[in-house]
C-alpha cells in the first residue's frame, strides 16, 4: 500500500523485517518496487536523539497544521494536548537491519503451515462474505485472505497488546521524532485525525502498529480515507472489528491500483537448459505464449491463464532459485507493501491456500546476504566500472540489478543480477 508503513509482518519475523516495512524514501528504485533482499529504505539515524524542539512545541505545530488541514481545533487539540512520545514508534525508525536477512526468510516466516491451515479456516468462516466481495470487486478470496494473514494474522494481533497501540500518538511521536520522514508522518497523523473527525471511529479505536497501520488489512490513515467501504452494511467503515469491512477494503484498494479479475498474481516457472538469464530482466513484459515459445512455463499448469496475458520473469535470488513470471496483478501487491519479498509471500500464501504444493524448486540457501557497506561497495564498483546503479544508496534494487546483470555478462557470468557474497568478491579481485 501506499504507506509501506506496516508493522505487523516484522512483529512476526523481527525487527530486521520491520525496517523493511518502513515507508520507503521515494527514490527510483523505491517506486519501481522490486527491492528483494535489501531490506531497509533506510533514513540515516538523527545524531542526536533529542528532537530538534520539544515534543510539545512540535505537538501544537501539528495542532495547527491539522487545524489548517481542516480537523476542527478543539479535536486536535484534545488528541494531541500533553502527549507523552511513544518510544517503540521512534526507536523502531532508527532500528537498522545491517544484514538482509534472504528472502526466502521473509517468506517463510509468513507462509507457514499453520498459517496455510488458520487461513483455509477463515476461507470456509467466511465464504459467503468472500463470494460477496468477489462477486463486486472481482478479487480472489485467496489473495484477500492471504493478505489479511501476512498483515495481521487474520486478526491475531489485533489483540495483543505489545504491538496495537495508539495511532495518533505513534504518528505524532514520528511526526516529530522522524526527521528523515517527519513530513510522511504528519500528512499521517492528519489523515488519523480526519477519520475521527469524520466520526468514522472512536478515538478508542483508533489503534494500529508502531507505524500507524490500522485494522485487519493495516491500512494508513491517508489509505483509509480514499479506499475503506463499509461492506456490511452499518453505515462505518471498520477496519478495526469488521472482517467484511477489512477485505472488502482490500479488494477495493487493489481494484484502484489496478487488478483485473480472473489473472493471478503470478507463477512459479520452470527454465529450460540453457536459458539466457539476461531475458529475466523483471521488466520486459512477454505474453504467457511468448514465455512458453522461449521455453518457460508454469510449474503448475493454469488451465484458465489466458496465454496472451503479458509477464514479466525474474529470478529473486539468482539463477540457482526459483523463477517467477509475475502478471499485471503483481505490482497492485507491490503498492500494498513495495517489498518484492513482501509481495512474493501474499502470493505464495494465496497458492497455498488453494490447495497448491510450496514450491518446486528451494532457495539457495547456502548464500551469504550482503551488509550495507557491502551493497554501497557493489553499488560503487558497478558505478565505477561503467555500470550505472543511480544512486548509491545500499538498496539492491531494478536499477542496481540491471547493472549487475550487465556486469556480469560483460565477464562471462551467469547475467542473473543476483547480489551476494560471491559476486562482490569477484569484483574486488578486479578486472
Ligand atoms: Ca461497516
Amino acid at each position: 500500500m501506499r504507506d509501506r508503513g506496516r508493522g505487523f509482518i516484522g512483529a512476526l519475523a523481527g525487527l530486521a523485517a520491520l525496517a523493511l516495512a518502513v515507508p520507503a524514501a521515494a527514490g527510483p528504485e523505491a517506486a519501481a518496487g522490486a527491492s528483494p533482499v535489501v531490506p531497509a529504505p533506510t533514513v540515516p539515524a538523527p545524531a542526536a536523539s533529542a528532537p530538534a524542539q520539544p515534543f510539545d512545541a512540535c505537538l501544537s505545530d501539528l495542532a495547527a497544521a491539522a487545524e489548517e488541514a481542516g480537523v476542527p481545533r478543539a479535536l486536535a487539540d484534545a488528541q494531541l494536548t500533553g502527549l507523552a512520545p511513544d518510544p517503540d514508534a521512534v526507536a523502531a525508525t532508527r532500528n537498522q537491519a545491517e544484514f538482509a536477512r534472504p528472502i526466502w526468510a521473509y517468506i517463510e516466516a509468513s507462509v507457514t503451515d499453520a498459517k496455510v491451515a488458520d487461513g483455509r479456516a477463515k476461507l470456509e468462516q467466511w465464504a459467503p462474505t468472500l463470494q460477496a466481495i468477489e462477486a463486486r470487486y472481482g478479487v480472489d478470496r485467496h489473495v484477500l485472505v492471504a493478505f489479511w494473514g501476512v498483515e495481521s494474522s487474520y486478526g491475531a494481533v489485533l489483540d495483543d497488546p505489545g504491538i496495537v497501540r495508539p495511532v495518533v500518538r505513534a504518528l505524532a511521536s514520528l511526526a516529530c521524532g522522524d526527521h528523515g520522514r517527519a513530513a510522511y508522518w504528519r500528512t499521517e497523523l492528519i489523515a488519523a485525525l480526519k477519520i475521527l473527525a469524520a466520526g468514522d471511529a472512536p478515538p478508542e479505536r483508533l489503534t494500529g502498529s508502531w507505524a500507524g497501520a490500522m485494522g485487519h488489512t493495516q491500512f494508513m490513515p491517508t489509505v483509509y480515507l480514499a479506499r475503506a467501504v463499509d461492506f456490511d452494511g452499518d453505515g462505518r467503515r471498520d477496519i478495526w472489528t469488521s472482517v467484511p469491512d477489512a477485505l472488502a477494503s482490500t479488494a477495493a484498494y487493489l481494484v484502484a491500483e489496478g487488478w483485473r479479475p480472473g489473472v493471478r498474481w503470478g507463477y512459479e516457472a520452470r527454465l529450460p537448459e540453457g536459458f539466457d538469464l539476461a531475458l529475466a530482466d523483471e521488466t520486459t513484459p512477454r505474453s504467457l505464449d511468448a514465455w512458453r515459445a522461449l521455453g518457460v512455463r508454469p510449474v503448475r499448469d493454469d488451465p484458465a491463464a489466458d496465454g496472451s496475458l503479458p509477464a514479466t520473469l525474474i529470478l529473486p535470488a539468482g539463477a540457482r532459485g526459483p523463477a517467477f513470471l509475475l502478471t499485471q496483478n503483481f505490482p497492485a501487491i507491490l503498492r500494498y507493501n513495495t517489498a518484492l519479498s513482501y509481495a512474493l509471500t501474499v502470493g505464495l500464501l494465496s497458492d497455498r491456500l488453494r490447495g497448491e504444493p510450496g514450491l518446486a524448486r528451494d532457495w539457495p540457501r547456502g548464500d551469504r546476504m550482503l551488509s550495507a557497506d557491502e551493497r554501497r561497495d557493489l553499488q560503487t564498483r558497478l558505478d565505477a566500472g561503467s555500470y550505472p546503479v543511480g544512486t548509491v544508496d545500499g538498496k539492491i534494487g531494478p536499477r542496481t540489478r540491471a547493472a549487475l546483470r550487465a556486469y556480469q555478462k560483460a565477464k562471462g557470468l551467469p547475467p542473473d543480477g543476483y547480489a551476494d557474497a560471491t559476486v562482490l568478491e569477484r569484483m574486488r579481485a578486479g578486472p
